[in-house]
């Protein structure tokens, strides 16, 4: 196990790059903004194993977080980052700081039109533009052959994966399942913030989704059964989800009976001794074999 490179400017990165590709090395990429966790470290597993050398950027992208988000209060862990990368196979670290990556003088802002508008992007506005933004900058400074998103964020996915197909990027863009706790609940920086009886009630979450996917897998195609199912879970928990939607996988368009791949996405607020944690999650409903493996998992974690 070598311990990865540590880069922090845009001009450190790129000389690192121009010699791996002297050497013919390709290159997998993997954005973050680390507090690293087991699904950070699937994806740079899946890195590691197809391409040459993995990069691994750092980045909490302040044009991300809206004025009352918890930029300032979100972790920033990077030892322990350091050794889950080093031990995932990654090359290097790009970890820049805000000054190197937006100077003074930046004014671009990367759009991708109605697809940032719903979901998440109905309750977080601008959100998905800062993403996007972040995104296509590290995706042009490494010019990666692969980059790697986790399906966790699903929006954030399909708005990306529309950005590199209008703008004709080189770098493929590969999806990730999510990874989960043993009971189901999807791993995520944020889930630091539950206490014990935070992280109890947090568990409703995928097991409303497994009884939408329970429903699925039996042939039930109606949204609106779909979604109830998953809603009485919650309601039993005592939750109420800022969104619980049955969406297009591709266009994000609303769903009234699945007859092509569509997301059941939910976001979900669950209190903490502080300031309310937001989870989300989502689940596909699709006709392939390998998607509807993830649902049973999902549906046997979630007994
Ligand atoms: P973040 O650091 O939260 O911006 O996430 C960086 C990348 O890791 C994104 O592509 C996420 O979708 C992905 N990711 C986060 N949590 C998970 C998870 N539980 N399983 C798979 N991928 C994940």
């Amino acid at each position: 196990m070598t311990s990865p490179r540590i880069v922090r400017s845009r001009a450190e990165l790129q000389t690192y790059l121009r010699e791996e590709r002297r050497m013919g090395n390709s290159v997998g990429f993997v954005p973050t903004m680390g507090a690293l966790h087991e699904g950070h470290a699937a994806l740079l597993r899946k890195a590691s194993v197809e391409n040459k050398v993995t990069v691994l950027s750092i980045f909490v992208n302040p044009k991300q977080f809206g004025p009352k988000e918890d930029l300032a209060k979100y972790p920033r862990t990077f030892e322990a980052d350091l050794k889950i990368a080093a031990e995932s196979g990654v090359a290097c670290i790009f970890y820049p700081s805000v000054e190197d990556m937006y100077p003074k003088d930046f004014r671009t802002e990367v759009k991708v039109k109605e697809l940032g508008e719903v979901l998440c992007g109905a309750f977080r506005p601008g959100h998905f533009d800062g993403v996007t933004t972040v995104v296509l900058l590290l995706l042009n400074l490494v010019m990666a052959d692969n980059a790697y998103f986790g399906m966790k964020d699903f929006q954030q996915l399909t708005i990306l994966r529309r950005m590199a197909l209008d703008l004709a990027h080189p770098t493929c863009i590969i999806a990730v399942p999510t990874v989960r706790e043993g009971d189901g609940l999807a791993m995520s920086s944020r889930n630091r913030y539950l206490d014990a009886r935070g992280r109890d009630v947090a568990r409703a979450v995928p097991q409303s989704l497994a009884a939408a996917a329970k429903l699925f897998l039996a042939g039930e195609t109606s949204a609106k059964a779909l979604c109830a199912a998953a809603r009485r879970v919650l309601s039993d928990a005592g939750l109420e989800p800022q969104y619980l939607e049955l969406r297009s996988t591709s266009t994000l368009s609303e769903v009234v009976t699945v007859d092509e791949d569509a997301v059941l996405a939910v976001a979900q607020f669950v209190e903490t001794p502080t300031t309310p944690c937001r989870l989300i999650d989502n689940v596909v409903f699709s006709k392939e074999a390998e998607l509807q493996q993830i649902l049973r998992d999902l549906i046997s974690r979630s007994k």
